[in-house]
């Protein structure tokens, strides 16, 4: 189920990841099976025409997952060795080895430091002649600054991609994640809102891209056996495809309920010095993929402690520039630094009722409250 930790993860009560799957998920692989077509099929037609109408694009292109949908979408443009590509350290890893997989440069830009997204600001700092695009990451389902990003691409002719991973289904000025830049990636590993075990989708409204994307994705055949672009085995399966057709319909519901716990922890929180919940500005729609609050002092015990009460708190994102496959070439980022010693997320997936929050809040008020109070003797 987890994709993330190597070896056998410890058994969380709250774990951070617990997918939503039923009977329609079951029907669905049981028919894909009984029909015999296993591979890019009238299964993964139907998931890409549901998600580009989910996210209000023309175009949806179902790849084996997101990190080589990031890479589709570099090569569809013509995007590679001498190109930089301008990047947030606070996020996924493969938001830039995707970059050098295709023989690109990523240049990674600071974050703001309530939304934890792309500062335009230092985006502009970044920007050399060797600049092609600027990756948007919607970190944790919280939409990024898209006018501000769009206006910095647009003067200096660059290409704005997000990378949506974390976003299903988030809006920004009433607009769908996803359509908003020249073309967006999102993927379906079971952290994430929505998921088949593994999966990746490119989103655009630019037909010859998604061309190019499809003759990648399966070797770059054009007709059967004639192969006109050096192309990739990156198909998606059948059995993932119907799951992600079902996954879809329930992603408004699931949504619904993070937002409602959201605003439950909201309230919780008001009152609790020393840690401050997500921002929600009234002009996006967060999806709360992680719910990632800012603790002011002891974050790494206060972690360890709730981990300690099974709790499966987390950092996200360790920062990209920190990795030891980055350093040593990299830029200052203040902000990225400073959050990476602040920011703490909980559990998050939809599963989770009021006693459950109720439990993950009591715990970090203990923790807190040891770190606060003149008579601990910690
Ligand atoms: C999950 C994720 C990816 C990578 O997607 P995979 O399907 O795991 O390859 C890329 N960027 C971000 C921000 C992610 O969270």
């Amino acid at each position: 189920m987890r994709d993330e930790s190597p070896g056998e993860a410890p058994d969380f009560l709250y774990r951070l990841a617990s997918p939503t799957m039923g009977e329609a998920e079951v029907d669905a692989v049981r028919r894909v099976l009984s029909s015999g077509w296993l591979t890019n099929g009238p299964a993964t037609r139907q998931f890409e025409r549901d998600f580009a109408e989910r996210h209000e694009v023309e175009h949806a292109v179902a790849l084996a997952n997101g990190t080589v949908a990031l890479a589709a979408i570099y090569l569809g443009l013509g995007i590679g060795p001498g190109d930089e590509v301008i990047v947030p350290s606070l996020t996924f890893i493969s938001s830039a080895t995707s970059i050098v997989h295709v023989g690109a440069q990523p240049v990674f830009a600071d974050v703001d430091p309530e939304r934890f997204n792309l500062d335009p600001v230092d985006v502009t700092r970044c920007l050399s002649p060797k600049t092609r695009a600027i990756l948007a990451v919607h970190y944790g389902g919280q939409p990024a600054d898209m006018d501000e990003l769009r206006a910095v691409a647009d003067d200096a002719g660059v290409f704005l991609i997000e990378d949506a991973a974390e976003a299903h289904g988030a809006t920004y000025h009433g607009r769908s994640v996803g359509g908003l830049g020249h073309a967006g990636m999102f993927s379906f590993t079971p952290t994430k809102n929505i998921t088949m075990g593994e999966g990746g989708m490119v989103t655009t409204s630019d037909s010859h891209l998604a061309e190019r994307i499809r003759l990648l994705r399966n070797h770059g055949q054009t007709s059967p056996y004639e192969h006109t672009v050096m192309g990739y085995n990156w198909r998606m399966s059948e059995v993932q495809a119907a799951m992600g057709s079902v996954q879809l319909g329930r992603l408004g519901g699931i949504i619904a309920t993070k937002r409602r716990n959201a605003e439950w922890m909201r309230h919780r929180l008001r009152s609790v010095t020393g840690v401050t919940t997500p921002a929600a500005p009234d002009d996006r729609e967060h999806t709360y993929m992680l719910y990632s609050l800012l603790v002011e002092h002891g974050r790494d015990e206060i972690l360890s402690e709730l981990q300690t009460q099974s709790i499966e708190a987390r950092l996200y994102f360790p920062p990209a520039h920190r990795q030891p496959i980055f350093c040593g070439e990299q830029r200052h980022l203040p902000v990225t630094d400073w959050l990476a010693e602040h920011l703490l997320s909980l559990p998050f997936h939809s599963k989770l009722n009021s006693d459950d929050l109720s439990y993950m809040v009591n715990s970090l008020e203990d923790s807190l409250g040891r770190r606060v109070s003149p008579m601990a003797h910690d």
